[in-house]
């Protein structure tokens, strides 16, 4: 898997509005009872909230899915989203934390991407710290370090 520049973030969230608790994918989704967002990256067109959702955590298993909390498909909020299980076989291994198909992200979550999208987003005025850290599964302490600049210091 091929990891998010920039770009690729800022033209993801590009393709989500806001709609109450849920940021939902405006571009194109799968046909079907379950109208998931498609993304293109790297010449694949993905789940758009599994590309999200491995980009945060790390590669899963191709036997790992991922849910939505909200049960609202074209949700990309990565707080809504969590693995699931197909199997009890999948249970035991999401129980165990034995989901990842690679290693774990480095520095795991705000990668100098994200910190750089939460920034331009939140520069943008339309979103408050609190949604930010909704959005992005972090605390809000957090993002009011990201865009304080206190402790991720990237241009
Ligand atoms: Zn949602």
């Amino acid at each position: 898997m091929k990891r998010a520049t920039e770009e690729d973030l800022v033209r993801f969230f590009a393709m989500t509005r806001r709609q109450g608790k849920c940021l939902v994918w405006t571009g194109a989704r799968r046909q079907g009872h379950r109208p998931y967002g498609r993304f293109t990256h790297d010449g694949k067109a993905r789940s758009a909230h599994r590309w999200i959702y491995e980009q945060v955590h790390g590669k899963l298993r191709d036997d790992i899915d991922v849910m939505h909390k909200c049960d609202n498909p074209p949700c990309v909020e990565i707080n809504h989203l969590t693995i699931g299980t197909r199997t009890d076989n999948i249970q035991d291994a999401v129980s165990k934390g034995r989901v990842l198909a690679g290693e774990r992200h480095p520095g795991a979550k705000l990668t100098v991407p994200f910190v750089r999208e939460i920034r331009r987003l939140y520069g943008s005025g339309n979103f408050t710290q609190r949604e930010l850290a909704e959005q992005f599964g972090v605390s809000p302490s957090t993002i009011s370090s990201i865009v304080n600049e206190v402790s991720y210091a990237i241009r």
